[in-house]
């Protein structure tokens, strides 16, 4: 299966000269720890990077690239834009099945990716996790009140599709215009397409700020 990594934002929360997913981390660009951890997959055949064309520099930086990596192409200015501008690189090779995964996560598990490959027979299939802690709804500057917490679910990525109706789940979106972009478990659905829920994974956490920085490399201790 070809897995595309979005790694085309600015990561601006971060605060750093560069963009996030290039920040190092025990020694490696944060990509790189995500490209080898998809690479590691026997799933995975191909690995597409979607880049940013102005980190092009940062990313001929990159050591010892998968060999399953092939060239990137280019994202745009939204996270849905990346996803389609990949999804439409690769329509000539019309795959059954694509794989979509932020190239912020260096901590997608092999576990996972079986899990989401397993359940992607039945359709779409994505990571959920419940919410552990309280959670409560900030009403105004002071006061907050409590949410019933079962409701809600955190998404993650690795995602699967069947490819061409995430294509054209995202062909539809962008015409239609129908509500501001969600994910692309959510694009999919909205389509109409089926999406199966698999348990998600606590440590593959989206790294957004310094303090992510700081868990990573606690981790890779
Ligand atoms: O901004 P956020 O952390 O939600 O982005 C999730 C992933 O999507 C990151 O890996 C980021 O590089 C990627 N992205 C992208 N194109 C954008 C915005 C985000 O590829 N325009």
């Amino acid at each position: 299966m070809i897995v595309l990594v979005l790694a085309s934002g600015r990561g601006k929360r971060m605060g750093l000269e560069m963009p996030k997913q290039y920040a190092k981390i025990s020694g490696s660009p944060l990509l790189s720890w995500t490209l080898d951890a998809l690479a590691a997959s026997q799933f995975i055949t191909q690995i597409l990077p979607v880049i940013h064309s102005e980190d092009t520099v940062y990313y001929n930086q990159l050591k010892a690239l998968p060999a399953k990596c092939i060239p990137p192409v280019f994202g745009a200015d939204e996270r849905f834009q990346s996803t389609l501008k990949g999804l439409q690189s690769i329509a000539i090779d019309n795959p059954d099945y694509v794989m979509i995964h932020d190239g912020v996560r260096p901590f997608v598990s092999q576990d996972l990716i079986k899990r989401l490959v397993t359940s992607a027979t039945k359709g779409g299939s994505a990571p959920a996790l419940p919410i552990q802690e309280t959670l409560r709804r900030k009403t105004d500057e002071e006061a907050f009140t409590d949410v019933d917490r079962t409701q809600f679910y955190r998404i993650q990525t690795p995602q699967v599709f069947p490819f061409n109706a995430l294509l054209d789940a995202f062909e539809r979106f962008m015409n239609e215009n129908p509500f501001p972009p969600t994910d692309d478990a959510g694009i999919y659905s909205w389509a109409g397409y089926p999406l199966t829920y698999v348990e998600g994974c606590p440590i593959n956490i989206k790294v957004t700020t310094p303090a992510d920085i700081a868990f990573c490399e606690r981790v890779l201790k």
